[in-house]
């Protein structure tokens, strides 16, 4: 093929790993050569992608699935990068696959969602990534469990490892229709104030397993301050080996990047930085007047405690919990506070509740 004669500069990796956003695409699996090339030359032509992304070894809950097509896919990789310039990431979950994966230059390896969920595979690449110099984004666990990902995080990083990111692709749950994978943000927004030096890239594709609210995943995350996207894209989507439902062809990625409001964490200006003070500042104050009512209605909570104490009742009594919660509905209702929000709230507030009755209980 006379177009891969062609050579386009690589970007120096330093360069793209500090660019904001940071944008990665490419397909969930490399199937064949053709498929590679073409989805990497689309790519590039957007002029809005920084990295390519394509799996080599996949991962599959369910064995007889297409399972990546291996080492054999990874001079696809390299021919790609040396047409359009773009540089390489592939997902690794052995030290023989990181191996294999430097050794055609992939420029950046990710550890997938099934990999940091298991300290020992984490720490046979962690093993193997000693000495190497090569930027490593760490996915979030399949789990809920962000003890798992900071492990991660940790043992790469005493690997010697610089430049390391996060991903974050939502998280498993039982029985969720909406997406995917549940994004629970808070877990990834909580990951960011432990790490607030890690970039933090949102993966809207397996949070949402479907096209039609990639939109809307992505923008929630650029409101949030993440660094980037990672995007799987294909050829022919409906037709990929593996995550079909949730592709999108290099094009769409295009005008899905346009309509995203990119929104500024700092702008210079200085009556925008009064004006969000002052909001800032009501903010402030209404969380201490908050903390304040919830210390008082926690000290009527243990008067509760030390009444029933005196005459010896049950702590939780369900009854009077659905009626706190019914009450909160409607009332909440009016206030424009969603329901999930209220039981949130409140299964927080009762718990702490039921702590201060249990001291008093006991005391
Ligand atoms: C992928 O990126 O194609 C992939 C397998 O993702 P995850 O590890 O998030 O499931
Ligand atoms: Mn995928």
């Amino acid at each position: 093929m006379q177009a891969t004669d062609t050579h386009q500069e690589v970007k120096p990796l330093d360069q793209v790993w500090n660019k904001r956003p940071l944008i990665i695409s490419g397909p969930c699996s490399a199937e064949t050569e053709q498929q590679v090339m073409e989805t990497a030359q689309r790519l590039a032509a957007t002029n809005k992608v920084d990295v390519y992304r394509a799996g080599i070894w996949k991962p599959r809950t369910r064995p007889g699935n297409f399972e990546g097509i291996g080492t054999k896919g990874l001079p696809w990789l390299q021919q790609a990068k040396k047409t359009t310039g773009l540089l390489t990431a592939v997902e690794v979950a052995t030290s023989k696959q990181l191996q294999d994966a430097l050794h055609f230059d992939v420029d950046i390896v990710w550890l997938g969602a099934r990999t940091t969920v298991n300290p020992f595979s984490v720490q046979e690449i962690a093993d193997a990534l000693r000495g190497v110099d090569v930027p490593v984004l760490i996915k979030n666990p399949i789990n809920p469990d962000l003890e798992l990902w900071i492990g991660a995080v940790e043992r790469v990083a005493k690997a010697g490892i610089k430049n390391i990111g996060l991903i974050h692709r939502g998280f498993s749950s039982y029985g969720n229709s909406e997406y995917r994978n549940a994004p629970m943000w808070h877990l990834a927004i909580e990951m960011k104030r432990r790490y607030p030096e890690l970039m933090m890239i949102n993966d809207p594709s397996h949070i949402c397993g479907r096209r039609d609210i990639l939109q809307e995943v992505a923008q929630k995350a650029i409101d949030l301050d993440y660094d980037g996207l990672i995007v799987e894209s294909h050829i022919d989507p409906d037709n990929a080996w593996s995550d079909a439902k949730q592709q999108i062809t290099p094009e769409r990625l295009s005008e899905m990047l346009e309509n995203i409001i990119w929104r500024k964490e700092d702008v210079q200006s200085e009556e925008y930085h009064n004006a969000l003070e002052k909001l800032r500042n009501q903010i402030n104050h209404l969380d201490d007047e908050l903390m304040q009512i919830l210390g008082q209605r926690m000290k009527v909570a243990e008067k509760i405690g030390q009444f029933k104490k005196e005459n010896n009742i049950t702590i939780l009594q369900t009854n009077r919990w659905n009626e706190i919660l019914e009450r909160a509905f409607r009332k909440g209702e009016k206030l424009g506070l969603s329901k999930e929000f209220i039981t949130r709230y409140f299964d927080a507030v009762h718990l702490e509740s039921i702590n201060h009755q249990t001291r008093v209980l006991n005391s």
